[in-house]
């Protein structure tokens, strides 16, 4: 559904992310890897509309998206639970949710909301508070829920399972599968390698903004050269 042909963003004059090419289908989990630095926030926030597209397409069910808003490619499809969460801290769980879904008429609200609920029921008991009372990982899950509000087609999720003890890891792992389920494509920012390795479908790695391997995740978890080089593993 989502094709990147070639892209390269950055800021100004630096090129963040060096000619990257990416499909991603409905019902797959893409894990985008690497080590700090390397480019992977900056891709989804161009994805998102973020971050400038300096050369390439951005093609969403065949539709050239790269000129369009942020705003436009939210109506296209396209959310985004981006790094550090960036909630609305003082407002409610709630009221958090309802910005997520400010795209859709106001008399969805609540299907909408009782469907993201539904995928986390710990937050359904935290509507009221503030979301910066909240724990790390119902942060996360408040995160990834506002973006679902918009009933996205793609969802881009950036460092997971930064800083989350690994239950909560768990109950976030088996939402995005649930998700895949559902026939949304997931395009996922990790650190947690084996993690990403476990759940996804393809694996992209990026170093210092350039793809060094791209495949399934099968081969990936097969690949002893990726594994150590790349990925910090063995
Ligand atoms: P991390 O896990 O540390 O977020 P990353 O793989 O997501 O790493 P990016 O955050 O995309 O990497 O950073 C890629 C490059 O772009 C880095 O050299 C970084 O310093 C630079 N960069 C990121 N954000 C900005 C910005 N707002 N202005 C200028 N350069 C930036």
């Amino acid at each position: 559904m989502l094709e990147l042909d070639s892209i390269s963003c950055g800021y100004d004059a630096f090129r963040a992310v060096h000619g990257l090419s990416l499909i991603l289908r409905e019902g797959e989990i893409t894990g985008l890897l690497g080590a700090n630095g390397a480019g992977k926030s900056s891709t989804l926030m161009c994805v998102a509309g973020h971050v400038a597209l300096q050369e390439g397409r951005i093609l969403l069910n065949g539709e050239d998206i790269s000129r369009l808003p942020v705003a436009r490619r939210v109506h296209a499809g396209i959310a985004i639970a981006p790094e550090g969460r960036r909630l609305f801290k003082d407002l409610s769980v709630e009221d958090n949710l309802r910005i997520g879904g400010l795209i859709h008429p106001a008399a969805d609200f609540r299907r909408d909301r009782d469907r993201v609920l539904d995928l986390f029921p710990r937050l359904a008991e935290r509507l009221p508070l503030p979301a910066g009372n909240l724990s790390g990982g119902e942060q996360q899950m408040l995160a990834i829920a506002r973006a679902l509000m918009a009933r996205p087609r793609l969802i881009m999720i950036d460092e997971l399972s930064l800083g989350l003890m690994p239950k909560v890891i768990d109950l976030c792992y088996q939402a995005l599968e649930r998700l895949r389920s559902e026939g949304l494509a997931v395009l996922l920012v990790e650190q947690n390698t084996e993690r990403a390795l476990a759940v996804a479908d393809h694996i992209c790695v990026l170093e210092s903004g350039r793809t060094v391997w791209t495949g399934s995740a099968a081969q990936a978890r097969g690949d002893a050269t990726l594994a150590s080089a790349y990925l910090g593993l063995h």
